[in-house]
């Protein structure tokens, strides 16, 4: 089940996340933020999710920058 997942797939107590950022467009002056997105799921842990009609772009990232997921995935650690 493991050999599914892709490489950069976080684990972390028992759950599973793909850093991912929202699709359209990306302003410049920024790089993407990532979130932490449960495979197949349409909300991010920090609960935020792709505008109307979006979606969350492929490829996914190398890693999770969001401060609010970083957070949330810290004391999930935390908890295990
Ligand atoms: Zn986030």
């Amino acid at each position: 089940m493991l050999d599914s997942l892709p490489r950069n797939a976080v684990i972390c107590a028992d759950r599973v996340f793909v850093p991912l950022r929202k699709s359209g467009h990306v302003s410049n002056s920024r790089s993407p933020v990532f979130h932490a997105v449960t495979p197949h799921c349409r909300m991010s842990l920090c609960a935020d999710e792709p505008g109307p009609g979006s979606g969350w772009a492929e490829p996914s990232g190398e890693y999770v920058t969001c401060a609010a997921c970083l957070r949330r995935l810290d004391r999930l650690r935390r908890q295990e």
